[in-house]
Formats: structure tokens, C-alpha cells, sequence
């Protein structure tokens, strides 16, 4: 029997949610004041859930590496977010919300929960509205939408290019409020080193304090993980640099499954490496596809200027293969389509690994409308792309601004020159309807669960996935849980040891913590001669070659023999600098990277036993004629959940996929 019970409510599609909200048992609210909930995590997934979790009466710890909940990396977050509300009155509808995303992630994400999503995804727009979040409008005022790639309607939120960094500045004045009004207390520069469990639940965690180094125990009835994704373990990738796995592993070696590891979105827009000794890759966010035109020189080794290559001797190789969704396809087809011009020879710039992202004709026409709008009659092409640009820097122009940063070219006067990059991470923490692990009291939120996007992510699709998470859908499905945690607790009430009473003097906390600090100890005594740096380094570059873009069974079993080597190595010749009980970053950094060349075995081992080609899993062997992902929908329509056994050695658990509502099919954007 399986180990795996996704726990889908039964009923029609579009009723299984709105049924399940009304019929779930409920807490009461003198009972949520002695429920303790912790949270791990101050990212949107984090600070939308503790802030309405406090809201809502429990007492809630929230705990984050960085020093404020402000700094997580949804800051980042550039295009949009996706609700499914119609305001163009183009076609949108709940079901086309949720369509596109199953669609979009290859047919490999679970029905109900996209479904759901789709469904509160308008929610989230109003609640960020009525905190203040200000997301771009019309001139008349209406709420603004452009388009991002996998779908044909406009149902993108933006707040320029900072979208991120606006949601987050209202999830976090939420979360303040009750940190102000004492319902939660803020543990900032703390870093989640492993969960408790007693008897299969679990109880809660063990954190550094980052500042003094002092390990700490703390308790609580359910512990959220909202940890973020994993795409760190390439080394370079978009993520922050702080983003990592640690939080997750940590729980799956504690018994949480982790879904479809492998699954790892390479974004097509990045600024390309320009270097060895680059640490951090750079997003050049979707929205920009909306305006910008992907082309390469059809002829090869083409060394001219881009502006200087006329019009018919340009290829833009997306328009021409996917004439319905033109330069808006979804990543992972974008990707594959910038590597293939790339590895055939077009590339362009001096690596010759990358293509261009040309605005040149739309600010043209941008700069017509202008011209018509101003009533100028005859304008020069001078006059048009002067009044173009300025309709585009308002569009783009913090991005616009980034680009030339970093690499001093002016990309209102030519070409972008991009290639894909490592962005997001589809895997995740195996989750049920409910948000919750396979370990009991344990769940995962926004991008550290593998839920909604199947084999890829659309994009503006993650903040609304953490925000839907947070703000909708774990203040619900927690009380199930908590509900048969206050029957507990009524029960042992008289018990002199129960859980309430001993709390972390559980000796399974102790327990806990000393193995936590027998790592660290461990770290700094190994005194090697490799810095911790450069074994992630290495790591990623195993990654990146062999677990990339494209994945063969050659390379993915040469990895998997690199990372064990990589590890044994790291164990017996890493040095880690300073001491355990002071500011450390480099032991900081130790446990993130000992853990991410675990989790990149399990990447590789998962992306070798999927003999199929999906979303962003490129086998190699497994292509259509024409170089699309080829599927097995009869042997790999399944969730690939391992569990953790010893060291190397974990079982594959398969929730199969059931498709009712949604024919599956081909993927085809042509
Ligand atoms: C450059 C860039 C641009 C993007 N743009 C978009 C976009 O426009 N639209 C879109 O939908 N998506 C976008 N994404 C994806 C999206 O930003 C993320 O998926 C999303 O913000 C993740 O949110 P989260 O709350 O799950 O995690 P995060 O925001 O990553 O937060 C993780 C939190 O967990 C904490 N944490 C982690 N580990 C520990 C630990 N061990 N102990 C204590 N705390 C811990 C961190 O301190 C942090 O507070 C973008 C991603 C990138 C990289």
C-alpha cells in the first residue's frame, strides 16, 4: 500500500475546496491561545501565514536566517503575479488559470490543488490591495496587467519590476502589526537546524542564533516550513545567496518525502556568465518578453553588431516555431530554444552563449502611439524612439537600469544579451491537500513544497502559489491538525510527563540539539585545506554539466559518483574558519553545503530513474522529432516522493497523477 495519501476531498473540482472549507473542524478561539505555532521562514509564504495565523489567535515564533523578515529573497521577485480575474476581458477565467498552470507544468501537478490555487488567486490581488500594496494601474486607475509566458490572456499584477519587494512590504507590515500586539515573536538572524519529533510528531526545533552562535530549543504544536527553494546547489543561479536547503533536508532526513527533486526551472532571461569568479547570476525578469523579441543571426559565428545584422538576416526562433505563443512560451521551451541556437553555433557576444532580447520594434511602436497621442504628424525615427524609450523606461526601467549596471551596455540602444540560468526549484517537500508532510504536525509552504507546478513553474505563478499558501489556504487546513492536537492535550492533562508539561525538556530536544552541535564541532575540527566555497563551486558545476538543462543517463550516473567522491572529500578536508560561538558565516555556510551535496545526489538519482522528458527535465533521450520533451505519461504520471533510509540509499514512494478534468496531451504552444 502506499505510504502517500494526498488526501484530495472527494466532489466536482470547483467544489472541493469551497466544500471543504465549510465542513472543517475548527479551534476555538480560547483554545488557539494556548496553541503555540512556529514558523520557519519570513519570506511571502512565511510572513502572509504567521501574520494571519496571529490574526487568527495563535501564538506564533517566526524565525528567519537574514536580520529582518524584509531581506528574504521574495524581495527579489520582479514581474508579477497571476490572478485569474478577467479585468482585460480577455478570455480569463478560474478554469483557465488552472488550466494553463497543469498544462504549463507538463501534467505533472496534482488537479485539486491547482485548482484551489486558481480559485483563491483573486483573493490574494484584493488583500494586497487593502494593505496598500501598490500594484501598477491605468491611467484611469483600473488595476494594470501584462502577460507572461505558457497562457494568452493578460492576468499579471505588477508593481513595476519590484513586485516582490511591494507584496513583501505588505505581508510584512501584517506580520509587524502582531509582532506589535504581541501575538508574534520575531527571532531574526536564527538559522533552523533540525526539527524534533517525538514519537513520529513533531514538536519543534532546533535554531543557531547566528549572532552568538548559542543553540537554542524551541517548542510548538505544528512547525511550518516556508524555507524557500533549493536552486543554490547549482552555485549559480538567480536565488539569493543565502537561499538554501537546510531547513528542508533537515525534515526529510527526519522522515518528510521529498517530491520530485529534480524538477528545476532554468529561466531563459538572465545576463550570461561572464567569468570564473562569479558568484551570482542575475534575472532579467519575463515581464520584458511582453516587449522584448528573442533573435540570433542566421548565419553562424555572425561577429557583426547587432545593430548593424538587417532584419532578413535575423532569426527569431521563437516566433517561427511557436507561432501561437511567439516569444511567450513557457521557460523551460524558451531555455531549450536559447541552448539549441546556442550549441548549433548562432550564439552571439563573446562567449558566443547568448542570444538577444532586441526591443528596438516595439519601442518603435511604442514611440507611433506616442507620436499619434501628441499629435505629431510625420515624426523622424529619431523623434519616435526618443518618445519609445520613455514609455519603455516606465515600463522596465529599474531592469533597464540593472543590465547596464552590470554589464555597461545601454539596452535602449541595442540588444540584451541573455541566457538561461538556473531560477526556481519545482521540487520540494512532499505536501497533501493540507500543506503537511509525511511527518505528522510538519508542514511546507510556497516554494520549499513541491505542490502546484508540476515539471514547471509559470511565471508570476510562485508569489501567488506562497501568498495563496499563506494567506488562504494553512489558516484553514492547520486547524484540522491542531483541532486533534487540543483533544490531546485534554487528555494528558493530568499526565506529570506529558508533551505540555516538559515541553523542550523533552529529552528528545536535548537529543536533538547535541547532534547539532556534534556537526558543528565536527566542522571545525576537520581543518583541512579546502575552503567551504570551493567544494560548492565544484558541486554546482557537477550540477549545472550534468544535471542542467539537459540530462543524459551517462552524465547523471557520472554525477552521482562525483557528489559521493565531492562529499567524502568535503568530510576529510573542508576548513572552516572562526569558532561556533561568534558571528561565523564560513560554519554558517559548512551546513548549507554539506546538505545541498546531499540533496544533489538525490537530484541526480531522481533524474535518472525519470525515463521521460517533462517541463523542466530534459532526458536527452527522450525527445520528440522537432526537440520537445517527450513524456511517459503510462509509466512516469506519477509524483516521484523519497524517503530518506542511511546515507546514498533512499526509497521511491509514487502518488500517481489523476487527470479528470483536463485532457492530457501533447504539450504544444505552435
Ligand atoms: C530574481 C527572481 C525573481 C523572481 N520573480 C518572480 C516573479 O516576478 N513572480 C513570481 O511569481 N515569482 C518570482 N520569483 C520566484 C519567487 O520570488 C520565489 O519563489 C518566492 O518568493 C519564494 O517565496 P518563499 O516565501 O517560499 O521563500 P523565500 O522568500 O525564499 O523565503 C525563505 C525564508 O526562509 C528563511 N529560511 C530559510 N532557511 C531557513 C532556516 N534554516 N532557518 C531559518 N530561516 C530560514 C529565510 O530567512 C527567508 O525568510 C523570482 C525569483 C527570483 C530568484
Amino acid at each position: 500500500m502506499s505510504k502517500l495519501d494526498s488526501k484530495i476531498p472527494e466532489g466536482a473540482i470547483d467544489q472541493k475546496w469551497t466544500k471543504y472549507r465549510s465542513t472543517v473542524a475548527l479551534v476555538n478561539p480560547s483554545n488557539k491561545r494556548s496553541l503555540e505555532v512556529l514558523v520557519v521562514g519570513s519570506g511571502l509564504a512565511g510572513a502572509s501565514a504567521a501574520a494571519t495565523l496571529a490574526e487568527m489567535g495563535y501564538k506564533v515564533k517566526v524565525f528567519c536566517f537574514q536580520d529582518s523578515p524584509r531581506r528574504a529573497h521574495s524581495i527579489a521577485a520582479q514581474g508579477g503575479i497571476n490572478a485569474a480575474k478577467n479585468y482585460q476581458n480577455d478570455g480569463d477565467s478560474t478554469y483557465r488559470l488552472f488550466y494553463d498552470t497543469i498544462k504549463g507544468g507538463d501534467y505533472r501537478a496534482r488537479e485539486g490543488n491547482v485548482h484551489r490555487l486558481a480559485e483563491v488567486s483573486s483573493s490574494i490581488i484584493d488583500q494586497c490591495v487593502a494593505q496598500g500594496v501598490p500594484l501598477a494601474r491605468e491611467y484611469g486607475g483600473l488595476l494594470s496587467n501584462r502577460s507572461f509566458g505558457g497562457t494568452q490572456v493578460q492576468r499579471t499584477f505588477y508593481a513595476a519590476g519590484q513586485t516582490g519587494q511591494q507584496l513583501l512590504l505588505g505581508a510584512y507590515s501584517a506580520l509587524q502589526r502582531q509582532v506589535g500586539s504581541g501575538n508574534i515573536e520575531l527571532c531574526h538572524r536564527h538559522e533552523m537546524l533540525d526539527i524534533v519529533t517525538i514519537d513520529g510528531v513533531t514538536r519543534g526545533i532546533i535554531a543557531r542564533n547566528l549572532i552568538t552562535g548559542e543553540m537554542e530549543k524551541h517548542f510548538g504544536h505544528a512547525v511550518l516550513l516556508c524555507t524557500g527553494g533549493y536552486g543554490n546547489v547549482f552555485y549559480l543561479s538567480t536565488n539569493a545567496m543565502g537561499s538554501n536547503v537546510t531547513a528542508a533536508w533537515k525534515a526529510h532526513k527526519k522522515g518528510a518525502f521529498f517530491g520530485n527533486p529534480c524538477y528545476t526551472q532554468i529561466h531563459p532571461t538572465c545576463i550570461p556568465v561572464s567569468g570564473d569568479h562569479q558568484s551570482k547570476l542575475t534575472l532579467m525578469s519575463e515581464s520584458l518578453r511582453n516587449d522584448g523579441r528573442i533573435w540570433v543571426p542566421k548565419k553562424k559565428d555572425d561577429n557583426r553588431k547587432a545593430t548593424d545584422i538587417p532584419e532578413e538576416e535575423r532569426d527569431y526562433y521563437l516566433e517561427r516555431r511557436y507561432p501561437a505563443f511567439g516569444n511567450l512560451v513557457p521557460r523551460d521551451v524558451a531555455s531549450r530554444g536559447a541552448k539549441e541556437r546556442c550549441d548549433a553555433g548562432y550564439g552571439v557576444g563573446n562567449s558566443k552563449m547568448a542570444v538577444y532580447l532586441d526591443f528596438a520594434f516595439n519601442t518603435a511602436r511604442y514611440g507611433r502611439t506616442e507620436a499619434t497621442k501628441r499629435n505629431i504628424h510625420n515624426p523622424s525615427h529619431e523623434e519616435i524612439m526618443k518618445m519609445g524609450k520613455e514609455v519603455v523606461k516606465e515600463k522596465y526601467g529599474n531592469l533597464f537600469d540593472m543590465y547596464q549596471q552590470i554589464t555597461g551596455e545601454n539596452p535602449y540602444e541595442v540588444p540584451m544579451r541573455i541566457y538561461p540560468a538556473v531560477h526556481y526549484t519545482m521540487g520540494g517537500l512532499w505536501v497533501d491537500y493540507n500543506l503537511m508532510t509525511t511527518v505528522k504536525g510538519l508542514y511546507a509552504l510556497g516554494e520549499a513544497n513541491f505542490s502546484d507546478h508540476g515539471a514547471n513553474r509559470l511565471g508570476a505563478s510562485a508569489l501567488m502559489q506562497g501568498l495563496a499558501d499563506g494567506y488562504y489556504v494553512i489558516p484553514y487546513t492547520l486547524g484540522v491538525y491542531l483541532s486533534t492536537e487540543v483533544t490531546r492535550m485534554s487528555a494528558e492533562k493530568d499526565k506529570a510527563d506529558s508533551i505540555e508539561k516538559l515541553k523542550t525538556n523533552h529529552p528528545a530536544f536535548e537529543k536533538a540539539l547535541n547532534e547539532q552541535n556534534d556537526i558543528i564541532n565536527k566542522f571545525l575540527t576537520i581543518n583541512g585545506t579546502k575552503s567551504v566555497e570551493s567544494f560548492h563551486k565544484r558541486l554546482g558545476l557537477i550540477m549545472w554539466n550534468k544535471c542542467g538543462m539537459a540530462r543524459n543517463k551517462q552524465g547523471l550516473t557520472e554525477a552521482i559518483a562525483e557528489i559521493q567522491a565531492l562529499r567524502k572529500e568535503f568530510w576529510s578536508d573542508v576548513r572552516v574558519l572562526g569558532t561556533a560561538t561568534e558571528f561565523n558565516p564560513d560554519l554558517e555556510k559548512a551546513g548549507r553545503v554539506a546538505d545541498f551535496i546531499e540533496l544533489g545526489e538525490l537530484m541526480c538519482k531522481d533524474a535518472l530513474h525519470r525515463e521521460e522528458s517533462c517541463g523542466g527535465h530534459f532526458r536527452e533521450e527522450h525527445q520528440t522529432e522537432d526537440g520537445e520533451a517527450q513524456r511517459d505519461d503510462v509509466n512516469f504520471a506519477y509524483v516521484a516522493a523519497w524517503e530518506y533510509k542511511s546515507e546514498s540509499n533512499w526509497e521511491l514512494n509514487k502518488e500517481e497523477l489523476k487527470y479528470e478534468n483536463i485532457k492530457i496531451a501533447q504539450r504544444s504552444y505552435k
